[in-house]
């Protein structure tokens, strides 16, 4: 299968908003929100960016309209000022230089983020490492890969098969999203249960701090244990601490023989049963197990026309595997299946290697958050659950909503505990927020669950993080900000909760 045709459907998210339809209200008016004390920018600066970068590098006025808005379209910034850097040293002069103005800025790769983190709030300048898109060195024989952050994903991808390699990472923003977005968010993704989070195959990062100094904490080695291991502050921490410039990445050797199952099931307790009899019976060679129910399917099939191969059930389930022999594979994804249909536990099911049916498969999971979005203002929350309780909050909250909203869905990464709970209306609704926030992470904190799974905490969930992390937790973090950006200049009103001053 291609793994790279999947994705490209996501390219139009490249320059941030996906809709089609409104442009949201400002981040300022739709919450409350105050402007921190920060420089205005002025003809001085831009000259002064424009002296560090190439004018053309340097864009200001209606092109940075794209820049401020969200992929999902609920925050919109104000800002001015867009730089596209292309090597390290320029990255840690425009810091040291905004440091030294207290002028805020906010990084940006390829603005795919569902958190709001990525676009400004007020004014910030956008730093997009768009331009910082070179790759340094793929060693197939160890299997690890240098490059610069802004590598779209799908094109890293494209660059480590030519050596028989895969990224460990896989997500349906693939075709526009960057590698060292995907870093500074910890993205999880499609194959998370196969290679496990970026803490393991990010081997080494660079970083620009606040104050422009460059950190270099790359490393060309699996094992490296000298000392404190802190090119971890830089991975998932959404540009609070730093700007990621550069990183190594272990790529796990391409897998030869790649098979789908993808199957219908009644109800919630055979979706886990089947996991459970897939993990068993798939073993090493399991890299994929996705669930979705009825009508987040029905998004996708309907709003991209995608023909699905099966009727309709409450749940789907799809499960890939990815190995070495296609024809042992392919046996063993056949016989889980029948055991499945035999054991009552799977009402249908459609097993598969054709590029084509896997794509047509993968496209209905993928393409749902697109969907949604076609079709009004989508409240979307990533939290892991408990297995036991995964499903639950789906109809509870639908009850809650009722009529306010237009569908209330549910699918995700049932393989690694996160589920992807959707809110639909027409259009950003007070009413349908205050009813939703903060009851869905109270639900979760009751389950011992996580407010964020894989997306992070961004703009729209710094007041909710105390329910997954402890006081003494967010003090730390908020020291080590302090340390690392005592001016707070990165990414400001992200991540971290407001201090009430
Ligand atoms: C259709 C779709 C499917 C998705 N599926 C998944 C999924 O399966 N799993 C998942 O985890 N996420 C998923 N996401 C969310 C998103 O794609 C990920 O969070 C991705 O990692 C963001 O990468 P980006 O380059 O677009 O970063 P952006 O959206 O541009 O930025 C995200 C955050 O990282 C910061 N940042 C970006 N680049 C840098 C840098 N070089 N240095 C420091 N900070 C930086 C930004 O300031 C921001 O806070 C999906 C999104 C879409 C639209």
């Amino acid at each position: 299968m291609s793994l790279l045709s999947r994705s490209s459907v996501f390219n139009f998210a490249k320059r941030g908003f996906a809709s089609s339809s409104k442009i949201p209200d400002l981040t300022k008016d739709r919450y409350p929100v105050k402007r921190g004390n920060y420089a205005i920018i002025n003809d001085q600066d831009v000259a002064k960016f424009e002296s560090i970068l190439e004018k053309h590098r340097v864009i200001t006025g209606e092109e940075t309209q794209g820049y401020n808005i969200d992929w999902i379209g609920s925050v919109r910034g104000s800002s001015n000022v867009v730089l596209k850097p292309k090597t390290t040293e320029e990255v840690s002069e425009i810091l040291k230089y905004c440091n030294s103005r207290k002028i805020a800025v906010v990084p940006q790769g390829g603005n795919t983020g569902l958190v709001g983190g990525s676009v400004p709030v007020f004014d910030e300048v956008v730093i997009s490492m768009s331009l910082m898109n070179q790759i340094e060195r793929i060693d197939e024989y160890s299997g690890i890969v240098r490059c610069q952050s802004g590598v779209v994903l799908e094109a890293l991808e494209a660059n480590v098969r030519e050596k028989n390699l895969c990224v460990p990472l896989d997500l349906g923003a693939k075709g526009s999203c960057h590698i060292g977005g995907n870093v500074s968010t910890n993205a999880g993704g499609l194959r998370l249960i196969r290679y496990g989070n970026l803490h393991g195959s990010v081997l080494g990062v660079e970083a620009v701090l606040a104050n422009g100094q460059i950190m270099n904490l790359m490393s060309n080695f699996k094992k490296d244990n000298t000392g404190f291991h802190l090119k971890h502050l830089f991975i998932g921490s959404e540009g609070s601490l730093g700007i990621v410039t550069k990183l190594a990445i272990h790529c796990p050797t391409a897998p030869q023989a790649v098979n789908l199952a993808f199957v219908g099931v009644e109800n919630y307790q055979n979706v886990l049963d089947t996991f459970l009899l897939a993990k068993k019976e798939l073993g090493e060679i399991l890299s994929s197990v996705e669930m979705i129910d009825e009508l987040s399917l029905g998004c996708s099939t309907t709003m991209c026309n995608i023909q699905s191969p099966l009727q309709t059930y409450p749940f789907y389930m799809i499960f890939e595997t990815s190995g070495s022999n296609n024809a042992h594979d392919e046996e063993k994804l056949t016989n889980f299946l029948n055991n499945a249909m035999e054991k009552s536990l799977v009402a249908d099911g459609v097993v598969t290697n054709e590029s084509a049916k896997m794509k047509t498969i993968w496209e209905m999971r993928e393409r749902i958050a697109e969907s949604l979005l076609k079709m009004g203002y989508c409240f979307k929350y990533d939290i892991s659950l408990p297995l036991s309780h995964f499903y639950e909050i789906v109809p509870v909250l639908r009850e809650r909503v009722g009529d306010l909203a237009k569908i209330v869905c549910g699918y995700g990464h049932v393989g690694d505990s996160n589920l992807h709970l959707n809110v639909l209306c027409d259009s950003f609704n007070k009413e349908i927020y205050s009813l939703v926030e903060p009851f869905v992470f109270e639900y979760t904190s009751k389950l011992n669950g996580s407010v964020s799974a894989e997306h992070g905490i961004g703009f729209h969930k710094p007041k909710y993080l105390h329910f997954s992390k402890s006081k003494e937790a967010i003090d730390m973090m908020r020291q080590l900000k302090t340390l690392m950006d005592p001016n707070e200049i990165l990414n400001p009103y992200k991540v971290l909760p407001p201090l009430n001053k």
